[in-house]
């Protein structure tokens, strides 16, 4: 180990810390210099701001198999960090939102995860919006809450008292 990467390694004395551990550097120090915004790091220090995996040197370029990504900070991110840091996911499956979705005060859902906070069955175009509790009701749920009181048991449909 050691000696290909020597060119990316260049101690300059400088002000700045390492963007990782926020030590400064001294003359032994292995210092890695990348990014946009000229941030430099100890090699040890120089991961995935996300997971923390480390990069490899190949032909004077810092590579992961998934990529390696900027972030707007100037950190460095592999690929799969750096597409979850970007991407939208979704409040019901977790799942990131490539396309289009449903944005519900700030709670966003593929399409076909758009469902009731009452029932989870799947909403279209009837439902209402409960903006007070970030909420979107079925009719039939907002009819059981409108009911006052009065839960409707889903396997006997007997009413019962709300507790
Ligand atoms: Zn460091
Ligand atoms: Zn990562
Ligand atoms: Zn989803
Ligand atoms: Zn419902």
């Amino acid at each position: 180990m050691g000696s290909p990467l020597k060119k990316q390694f260049n101690y300059s004395s400088s002000d700045l810390p390492c963007a990782g551990c926020q030590e400064f550097f001294v003359e032994t120090d292995a210092v890695v210099p990348w990014g946009s915004k000229e941030k430099r790091w100890h090699h040890h220090c120089f991961v995935c701001k996300g997971c923390s995996a480390k990069f490899e040197l190949k032909e004077d370029k810092w590579m992961h198999p998934s990529g390696i990504a900027e972030s707007a900070a100037g950190f460095p991110h592999c690929g799969d960090c750096y597409h979850r840091l970007l991407s939208v996911s979704c409040d019901r499956c977790k799942q990131p939102i490539a396309g289009a979705y449903v944005d519900l005060f700030g709670r966003k859902f593929h399409e076909e995860c758009f469902c009731c906070d009452g029932c989870g069955e799947r909403l279209t175009s009837s439902f209402v919006k409960r903006p007070a509790e970030k909420k979107a009701l079925c009719r039939k749920c907002v009819g059981k809450q409108a009911a006052g009181g009065f839960v409707i048991d889903p396997r006997t449909g007997q009413k019962k008292f709300a507790t």
